[in-house]
């Protein structure tokens, strides 16, 4: 268990657009939402780790994404627990949950208590605040290979 303390990670406005695409900036740092089925990560069936963009904290794993048909990556459950944290957002009349990530406070999306089992949560996020960090191909991990005999 490496369970180094969490370090949050403060930049100023300009720091963040100097690391980030506008689009990112808008999003991630700025609070904003993507248009639905625009963003990188929707329809991505690439299996691997999705990062913070900002910070590079693990969010969400490919194992646990969903086709939720709503046009924004959505995941029912985070790679860990409190590298998430839940916001309380007001800012419509309806109420929502903003996640953010636990580090660099960036906005990520909203949870809705809507999704699949197990949890029945649907991580409704933004491929703007994600970075997906591909798997790599497992060498010898495969356990339907061919069924050779050799004699
Ligand atoms: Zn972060």
């Amino acid at each position: 268990m490496t369970n180094s303390p969490k370090r949050p990670v403060e930049l100023s406005p300009e720091e963040w657009k100097k690391r980030l695409t506008p689009e990112q900036y808008q999003v991630a740092r700025a609070k904003g939402t993507e248009r639905a089925f625009t963003g990188e990560y929707w329809n991505s069936k690439t299996p691997g780790t999705y990062r913070c963009v900002c910070c590079g904290t693990p969010l969400f794993s490919s194992d646990t994404k969903f086709d939720s048909g709503t046009g924004w990556p959505s995941f029912w459950e985070p790679v860990e627990g409190s590298n998430v944290r839940e916001v309380e957002d007001r800012s419509l009349t309806m109420r929502r949950t903003e996640v953010v990530c636990a580090a660099c406070d960036a906005h990520l999306g909203h949870v809705f208590p809507d999704g699949p089992q197990p949890t029945g949560l649907r991580y409704c996020m933004n491929s703007a605040s994600l970075r997906l960090d591909p798997d790599l191909p497992a060498a010898t991990d495969e356990s339907d290979g061919p069924d050779e005999t050799d004699g």
